[in-house]
């Protein structure tokens, strides 16, 4: 490796949605970053589709929901999830979505799940990360190496536009390198879990009309399933355009792209021949594993990097966002000066833990769709036997295939519960997968409450730590403490009663990713000793 011939904060490695979304976040606050990928960004096979209600809150933050939600995807495109024999076929069971444009406000949150399929999401968080005064993205850079010592680790990054290589000492190095991250490799890490599940093939393909076609009513996601069992689903990507993705469950591993028979596969989800403008192919493999750690020293793991999940429940990349905000604060808080020593190892206790609950949940929903293989000869008949077991699928389906769709309380339950830097006060309520029941118990996200002034609670959380009072309480101590530790504070006097109910106690101390680190209706006598605990300095 060459002498160094930068300096650099945070080099966050990959610019996938994770990484963008951590050089975003850590722009936000200020942070110097310099992000690198090896490609040239453009996506040409897009794999992601869902924005979750979690990650819609951190764009919110971040000024761009509204672009998300106005992204291409029709805000009058019908949502519903449906399960037939074939597009063309019978249709067994449907699950009613209503359009964006149509859908009632959650009462758990300002934002909701929206449909954004890659294609347009990760320009949004280019753009986002790119506006950053302090963030560079450069891409066609390779990271090919990197040592790190107790202070620092200098990384060996290769243009592979002009072929120069340069050595950069950075004060952490961050990998949102993906599933076949070089860099955990590098670390020794391993990855731990039931490993591969299957190998399934993506078909894209152009064909405007399609259900128009098949006669079939509108709808976002198709799964199909013959008297073979449940064997693919068909989704809609970008209506405007036509484009569509065939997925298909699971091959035998042995299949190559030229030895896919995409028409003769198309058929079969289709019910009969079509003709369409085939766009793209690709077979991936279907994981379910968790890296045994997230860092190594001052480098650190997130996204796909350390956790592969099953698409199914819409996880992967809604958790490296998760990983993404939560490791960013704390980069940030060290880089500044008033995070302690134990803040970033908690970045491991805490995303770990949310890591294996999303995969553990993902695999799950996957495994759902096994179960359909017995007695379906009559799937297609015309008799009353065949009506018979579709209405009787189309139940079964609907209740353990469809909880894949009904994921509220994931995508908003989770929560620090053993955090060494949040300070427990009694069990939240259960995680429960499908619905969410909102808590301010420390660790939990805290809760959405609309506040007087039209703005969302969540809206008042971010750049620092915000102390939430309702009611009569002492505070000035704890403000005292946290000048004295230069911890970013701001006291919040609410006076909603809907508020104070939520919260359940006189005051809430908020961090900066939107947990609460500690709850009760007095201050502890030691505000500084609370503030140390928070902040990682005990
Ligand atoms: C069919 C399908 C559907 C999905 N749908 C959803 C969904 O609806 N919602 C959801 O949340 N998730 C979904 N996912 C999962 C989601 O796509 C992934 O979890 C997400 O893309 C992971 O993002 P990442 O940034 O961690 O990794 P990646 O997107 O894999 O990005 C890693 C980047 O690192 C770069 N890189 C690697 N090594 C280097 C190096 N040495 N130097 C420079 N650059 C490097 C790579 O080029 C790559 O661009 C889906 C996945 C599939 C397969």
């Amino acid at each position: 490796m060459t002498e160094p011939t930068r300096h650099v904060p945070v080099l966050v490695v990959g610019g996938g949605p994770v990484g963008l979304a951590l050089a975003g976040e850590l722009g936000w606050r200020g942070v110097g970053c310099e992000l690198v990928e090896q490609t040239d960004g453009v996506i040409t096979t897009p794999k992601m589709n869902e924005v979750n209600a979690r990650t819609m809150e951190f764009c919110r933050r971040w000024g761009i929901a509204d672009a998300v939600r106005n992204c291409p995807f029709p805000a009058d495109h019908a949502l519903d999830v449906v399960f037939v024999t074939s597009l063309a076929g019978h249709e067994l069971a449907r699950m009613r979505r209503p359009p964006r444009g149509a859908r009632p406000p959650s009462k758990d949150s300002p934002e909701q799940q929206q449909i954004c399929s890659q294609l347009w999401f990760d320009p949004i968080l280019q753009a986002f990360a790119r506006a950053q005064p302090t963030v560079t993205l450069r891409y066609r850079m390779r990271l090919e190496s990197f040592d790190q010592t107790e202070d620092g680790v200098a990384a060996e990054l290769h243009d592979l536009e002009t072929g120069r290589r340069e050595t950069v000492r950075v004060q952490y190095l961050v990998g949102c390198d993906g599933a076949n991250s070089a860099i955990r490799d590098r670390l020794g890490i391993a990855l731990e879990g039931q490993g591969t599940l299957g190998h399934p093939v993506h078909l894209y393909f152009r064909a405007p009309d399609l259900l128009a076609q098949c006669g079939r009513e509108p709808g976002t996601f198709f799964l199909a399933i013959d008297r073979h069992g449940l064997w693919a689903n068909i989704r809609v990507i970008d209506p405007a355009n036509g484009l569509w993705r065939l997925m298909v469950l699971d091959t035998d591993g042995k299949q190559t792209p030229d030895s896919v028979d995409r028409s003769a596969l198309l058929q079969r989800a289709v019910g009969r021949p079509l003709g369409v403008e085939w766009k793209g192919l690709s077979i991936w493999t279907r994981k379910s594993v968790v890296a045994e750690r997230y860092a190594s020293g001052r480098v650190f793991l997130a996204g796909d990097a350390v956790h592969q999940l099953s698409p199914t429940g819409a996880l992967g990349m809604n958790t490296g966002i998760g990983d993404a905000v939560d490791l960013g604060w704390k980069l940030a808080a060290v880089l500044q000066g008033w995070g302690g020593a134990n803040l970033l190892p908690a970045y491991d206790s805490e995303r770990r833990p949310i890591g294996l609950r999303n995969v553990r949940m993902a695999t799950e929903f996957h495994l759902a769709h096994g179960a359909f293989t017995n007695e379906m000869a009559a799937i297609d008949d015309e008799s009353e036997a065949g009506e018979s077991l579709r209405r009787q699928l189309g139940d079964s389906l609907t209740k353990s295939v469809g909880r894949m769709f009904r994921t509220a309380g994931l995508q908003l339950g989770y929560r620090y519960e053993a955090s060494p830097i949040c300070i427990a006060d009694g069990a939240p309520p259960p995680d429960d997968p499908e619905s969410f029941t909102p808590s301010a118990a420390a660790g939990c996200r805290a809760p959405h409450v609309w506040l007087a002034d039209g703005r969302s609670i969540i809206d008042s959380f971010g750049r620092g730590f915000v102390l939430l009072r309702f009611g009569e309480a002492e505070t000035a101590a704890f403000k005292e403490a946290a000048a004295a530790r230069g911890v970013p504070l701001t006291i919040a006097a609410r006076g909603e009663p809907e508020a104070a109910a939520r919260y359940e106690r006189r005051l809430a101390l908020v961090r900066p990713d939107g947990h609460v680190a500690w709850r009760g209706d007095v201050l502890p006598q030691d505000s500084g000793a609370l503030l140390d605990r928070v902040r990682g300095a005990t």
